[in-house]
C-alpha cells in the first residue's frame, strides 16, 4: 500500500528494529515506547481495521496471536504482558495499517489515560 509507514518498513524502505520475521508478520520495536518493552507485531499484508479484516486477514492475526507468545524470550514476556489493538480516533490510532502493540518487562495500570 502506497503511503502506508508500516507497508514501507515491512518492503525495507524505512529501518526499524526487528524482532522478528516471517512470510506472515513482523515485530519491531517500538519508536516511541509507552513501556519498559513495547515491539509492534504487524501482518504483512495491509488493511485498516478490525471491521475490515477478511477471513485471510484473519487468519494471518490468529498466526500474530499464536507466535507472539513463542517468543517470550525475545520479548521479556515471562512476566507477563499486554497486548493492545488500538481502533480508530478515541484509541489514537495514528498507523492505519493493523497492528498488535506488545507491552511488557514492567506492571501496568489499567487507566485508559
Ligand atoms: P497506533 O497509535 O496506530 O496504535 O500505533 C502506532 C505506533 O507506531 C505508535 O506506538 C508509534 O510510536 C509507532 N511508530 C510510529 N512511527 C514509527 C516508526 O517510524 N517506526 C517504528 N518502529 N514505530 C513507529
Ligand atoms: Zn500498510
Amino acid at each position: 500500500m502506497k503511503d502506508c509507514l508500516f507497508c514501507k518498513i515491512i518492503a525495507g524502505e524505512i529501518p526499524a528494529t526487528k524482532m522478528y520475521e516471517d512470510a506472515d508478520m513482523i515485530i519491531i520495536k517500538d519508536i516511541d515506547p509507552k513501556a519498559k518493552n513495547h515491539f509492534l507485531c504487524i501482518p504483512k499484508r495491509h488493511f485498516k481495521l478490525l471491521a475490515e479484516m477478511s477471513e485471510d486477514d484473519a487468519v494471518l492475526v490468529s498466526r500474530c496471536l499464536k507466535k507472539i507468545p513463542t517468543l517470550e524470550k525475545e520479548l521479556g514476556l515471562e512476566n507477563g504482558y499486554r497486548l493492545v489493538i488500538n481502533q480508530g480516533d478515541d484509541a489514537g490510532q495514528t498507523v492505519f495499517h493493523l497492528h498488535i502493540h506488545i507491552l511488557s518487562g514492567q506492571k501496568m495500570g489499567w487507566t485508559p489515560a
